[in-house]
């Protein structure tokens, strides 16, 4: 089985903030974080999940670590290994704890087995790396195994699950049990929403820290009408102006340096639509909770007569994401349909799938397509809080998503985005989407609110003040001191 891997982790300086928060919650902000850090002193902060790319945990990660490191804080990530059974039981618990059947399969002795014995080679490697007062945070399922010996190690556990569902059903209860023995140890729970957590888990455990994203990343930086459009015609996404070879596109990545757009997407099409038409986007990882078969059947059903707009939906190439082994079939399942639909239906529709090798590149090319779309669409039929959601807000676009999960808290409905009750409703969809497509001044004041919403509540700056809580709590409770006290700024 392939080892560990320690994902390289920049630090991003904190003033950085500064022109989008405005002085007061910048100096805010950096007061935390200097507290933070002088309670951490010692002590390296230590994230485990099981995958450095695609979706949003790794999304995530990548950007909360680097400002934690800019503040001084030794704060680490590792992805753990595991071969294709352990990823088909814990894609089975995910899929039992959004209240999906998923593959239908079993979680009994022999998924326990599986699942312990994955759990058990990545802990013997974690654990000599894992000290005394350290503090980790297991995300998600994957990760539920290492609480035990992790704990026994010595460090200080939290395990966030970003996964839940509202009202539970047997294929959630069942998930849940499986989990359970392997989490109920821990020194706190994250979750997104309360009323993730399952009953039987202590409440004063208990710490609800809603996702955030980064305005300053590639993925969410500002970046022109023009440039989108150039980044989208060069991955073929778009078509590109009749003039010959186009020039390099540069972009700026993570770390400041300048970047060159090199891998094309792979695209399903009849042809790239013309810049100028009206593109209805939806991006995500290729899941069937995301539902991208039911956008394709709303949109040539309900919107694609009455509008002159095209269908992009835009996922990871699946080579790239190694812990969701539905990838694949979801996808070739969405392109079999496409085949499916009328000629004329299929020069609307566009199914892309973005190179996930360089994330820089990624980002941009993400960045890039949700700028240029008319409306984003978020048609999921469960959803622990959809980060594409709020990165479309974030960039002044209206959203149509459905009502599910996080994404209730993320959307105002009617003011800063549309919310739809019955995601399975492809009639109501389509139509919220059409009435957008043909209202561009609605279509724009909804997006300038969805841009507030976003600013107002979720950024980084919140969600690292709430782990700043979290830790301060768990490291006064604890009392023991670092196994590795050092000079503040002795790491970087
Ligand atoms: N994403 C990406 N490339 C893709 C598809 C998705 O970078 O081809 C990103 C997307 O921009 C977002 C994250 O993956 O940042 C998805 O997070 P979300 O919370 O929406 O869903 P999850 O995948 O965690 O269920």
């Amino acid at each position: 089985m392939p080892k560990l891997t320690q994902v390289q982790v920049d630090a991003f300086p904190l003033h950085r903030f500064e022109p989008i928060l405005g002085a007061q919650r910048a100096a805010r902000f950096k007061a935390i974080a200097r507290a933070a850090s002088a309670l951490l002193e010692g002590r390296a902060v230590v994230n485990v999940n099981s995958t450095a790319v695609g979706g949003g945990v790794a999304e995530m990660l990548q950007t909360l670590l680097s400002y934690l490191r800019g503040a001084g804080i030794d704060a680490r990530w590792t992805v753990i290994a595991g071969d294709p059974e352990f990823f088909s039981v814990t894609k089975r618990i995910h899929n039992g704890i959004h209240g999906s059947p998923g593959d239908d399969g079993p979680l009994g002795a022999a998924e326990h087995e599986i699942y312990r014995r994955t759990i058990e080679a990545n802990a013997a490697e974690l654990e000599a790396s894992v000290g005394k007062g350290d503090l980790v945070l297991l995300h998600d399922p994957q990760t539920a195994g290492l609480v035990e010996p992790l704990k026994r190690a010595g460090a200080i556990v939290v395990w966030r699950s970003h996964i839940g569902i509202d009202r539970p059903n047997r294929w959630s209860e069942r998930a849940w049990e499986f989990v359970r023995p392997y989490v109920s140890d821990a020194d706190a729970y994250v979750f997104s929403r309360e009323s993730y957590a399952p009953p039987w888990l202590d409440r004063s455990r208990l710490w609800i820290i809603p996702p955030s994203i980064d305005p300053l990343a590639p993925k969410n930086a500002r970046m022109t009408r023009a440039t989108a459009a150039e980044v989208l015609a060069f991955v073929g996404i778009l078509g590109a102006p009749a003039t010959g070879s186009s020039p390099p596109v540069r972009f700026k990545r993570r770390d400041g340096s300048s970047g060159r757009l090199a891998r094309r997407a792979d695209v399903v099409q009849a042809a790239p639509p013309s810049p100028d038409v009206p593109l209805v986007v939806q991006v995500s990882r290729w899941d069937r909770l995301k539902d991208m078969q039911g956008v394709m059947e709303s949109f040539t059903r309900h919107v694609a007569r009455g509008t002159d707009a095209h269908l992009v939906l835009v996922g990871p190439n699946v080579r790239g994401v190694t812990d969701d082994p539905e990838g694949a079939q979801v996808l070739e399942e969405c392109i079999d349909r496409w085949h499916g639909l009328s000629p004329g239906e299929r020069r609307r529709v566009h199914l892309a799938c973005i190179p996930t090798e360089d994330v820089d590149e990624n980002a941009v090319i993400i960045n890039a397509i949700q700028r240029h779309a008319t409306v984003v669409t978020q048609k999921s039929l469960a959803e622990g809080f959809g980060l594409t959601v709020t990165e479309a807000m974030w960039k002044h676009r209206p959203v149509v998503a459905s009502r599910v999960g996080g994404i209730g808290d993320q959307i105002d409905h009617d003011r800063n985005g549309v919310l739809v009750d019955d995601p399975t409703d492809l009639g109501v969809f389509g139509s919220a989407v059409a009435r957008l497509v043909d209202d561009p001044r609605g279509a724009r004041r909804m997006g300038a609110k969805a841009r507030i919403r976003a600013r107002d509540f979720f950024l980084g700056d919140r969600h690292l003040a709430q782990y700043a809580e979290l830790a301060t709590s768990l490291i006064e409770r604890d009392g023991r001191n670092p196994r590795h006290p050092r000079s503040r700024n002795e790491e970087l």
